[in-house]
């Protein structure tokens, strides 16, 4: 199943089409299991995912992980994890343009071969790069836009925005990301 992704991660491992292929330890391709249900789509690797050469490995990928436990969702079973760059911006700085210019026809490919129904937008870098009209994570979280492939999108925040902010009460960052995942298993649940 899924030769073709199997083909353009091959392509994507040894890619040159910018900077980035100079400086990075490994290209960060994908983590979790192809399906056509779920699909997270994070920002960019940070210095674990550089080093392992997969996605959300590192304090904020633990906290995804939980993230996805407290509705039963794992990365073994149930969803694809992959980033809008594949190679990890030195100091962790954002993509430059021309780094995700470069970049987008692996994602491109990802979303196109997989066509998952739920896309979970992970961060402001992948809200750009998925939703560019949209203005900002924190007014575009919790809902529903229509993707590519009649995917159904929901943007999140950042696990590393949670990170920095701890508080567990209503209206809190962590609180609303509760909402969200919760949201989106109903949904995940109505697919068929
Ligand atoms: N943050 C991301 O957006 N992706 C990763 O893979 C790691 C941290």
């Amino acid at each position: 199943m899924f030769e073709e992704l199997e083909q353009i991660r091959g392509k994507c491992i040894k890619c040159e089409k910018c900077g980035l292929c100079k400086t990075r330890t490994n290209v960060v391709f994908s983590d979790g299991v192809p399906n056509n249900k779920l699909m997270l789509v994070g920002e960019a690797p940070g210095y674990w995912e550089d080093i392992k050469g997969k996605p959300f490995v590192g304090k904020a990928g633990q906290l995804l992980d939980k993230i996805f436990e407290c509705v039963g969702l794992s990365r073994e079973k149930d969803v694809y994890i992959c980033n809008t760059i594949k190679c990890r911006p030195p100091e962790n700085r954002n993509p430059l343009p021309e780094e995700k210019q470069a970049c987008q026809e692996y994602l491109d490919k990802q979303i196109e071969i997989l066509k998952p129904r739920i896309i979970i937008v992970c961060g402001n870098i992948a809200l750009n790069s998925l939703l560019p009209n949209e203005r900002g994570i924190t007014r575009a979280r919790g809902k529903w836009f229509d993707g590519p492939y009649g995917a159904k999108m929901i943007p999140i925040f950042h696990p590393s925005y949670l990170l920095r902010n701890d508080s567990r009460e209503k209206g809190s960052p962590k609180w609303l990301t509760w909402q969200d995942i919760k949201e989106i298993r109903k949904v995940y649940d109505e697919i068929k």
